[in-house]
């Protein structure tokens, strides 16, 4: 349910709204608009009188809200959130590269990678240290070595880093980590979900192989039900009939996101697509959709990657595509 409050009422009367809806079993969120204050009531609405809210001198109007998702909501929040991160900012309008390896391999490749992105115009560097592979037998990442190459980047470069989380035991090492990924794989994970809501951490959710929109934003809502309500939505492509992608990329996300939700929502064509020649095009669909960012991976040797070469970019190859996405960008403006 929201409130909408009425335009010149005051902190006091509003702060007393909020004391007595607490006392009622009910919490709340208020979102300070440009041009209107909503309150969302979130938690059992059941037994608030809405006549007697609608009633109260200082609200223009309540309304209940049917999605089962409320903090996520755009209802509940009308205004774009931006998330900031090191000066960086991603959603309202602000656009943000996100590139680097599929997985940190070494000293060498990881600096390299970062050096060569963030020249090309990356304001974050990516790279898996736990990698959630498939078969067992496959390459899991340097794990916590993998972190600390991370951090060498970040020193060396300045640019902030973002990794996936995949169990809430390893939590403790990403305290350094400026944007926790959660996969694909695990964006159903609830404890891991719940625990990142007790962060204050800035979290890349990325949305399943088959999951719909509404489990996308269900999932942020576990991490926002939790206090912490910086989320950025991913879309990475979901798994269709089709098999000359890895996935498809559902670009229509884009924009009913953006209906549905105040988050900011990134793309990441590269596993979107599987394909490194099919990059370019599905990151220009996706920044002409609205994007508020793109993930990209970028490998110094594709060929010798130890994950996800195919899909991989060369720095070149970045380079030529964050200028063409700029390009897109300007043109829809
Ligand atoms: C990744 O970003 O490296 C990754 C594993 O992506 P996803 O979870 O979307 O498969
Ligand atoms: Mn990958």
């Amino acid at each position: 349910m929201i409130a909408v409050i009425k335009q010149g009422t005051s902190e006091k009367q509003v702060e007393n709204l909020i004391q007595w809806l607490n006392t009622q079993g009910v919490s709340t969120h208020i979102s300070n608009g440009e041009y209107s204050t909503v309150l969302g009531l979130v938690g059992d609405t059941s037994k608030i009188d809405i006549e007697l809210l609608e009633n109260l001198e200082i609200i223009e109007k309540v309304k209940r809200i049917s999605e089962p998702f409320k903090n996520a909501n755009r209802k509940f929040h009308p205004d774009d959130t931006v998330i900031e991160v090191n000066g960086n900012k991603i959603g309202g309008g602000n656009f943000c590269f996100i590139a680097g390896p599929c997985s940190v391999e070494s000293e060498e490749q990881i600096l390299e990678v970062a050096k060569r992105v963030k020249a090309a115009g990356a304001a974050f560097l990516r790279g898996g240290a736990f990698k959630p592979r498939t078969s067992p037998y496959d390459f899991q990442g340097l794990q916590a070595t993998g972190l600390e190459l991370l951090m060498l980047a970040k020193r060396e470069t300045g640019m902030p880093i973002v990794t996936e989380i995949m169990s809430t035991k390893h939590l403790p090492l990403f305290e350094d980590v400026d944007i926790i990924q959660v996969g694909a794989r695990n964006m159903q994970n609830f404890e891991l979900l719940k625990e990142l809501g007790r962060t204050n951490k800035p979290i890349l959710l990325k949305r399943g192989l088959a999951n719909n929109l509404k489990e996308l934003l269900m999932s942020a809502e576990y991490i926002m039900a939790g206090g912490n309500e910086k989320i950025i939505l991913c879309e990475r492509g979901i798994r269709t009939f089709e098999t000359y992608t890895r996935n498809t990329l559902d670009v229509s996300a884009v924009p009913m996101l953006h209906e549905l939700t105040h988050l900011p929502v990134v793309v990441d064509p590269s596993h979107a697509s599987g394909l490194a020649r099919l990059v370019k095009p599905m990151a220009l669909s996706a920044a002409a959709a609205g994007a508020d960012g793109l993930m990209i991976e970028v490998h110094n040797n594709p060929q010798k990657a130890l994950c996800d070469g195919a899909q991989s970019l060369t720095p070149d190859q970045f380079d030529d595509v964050a200028k063409a996405v700029n390009t897109v960008r300007e043109a829809i403006k």
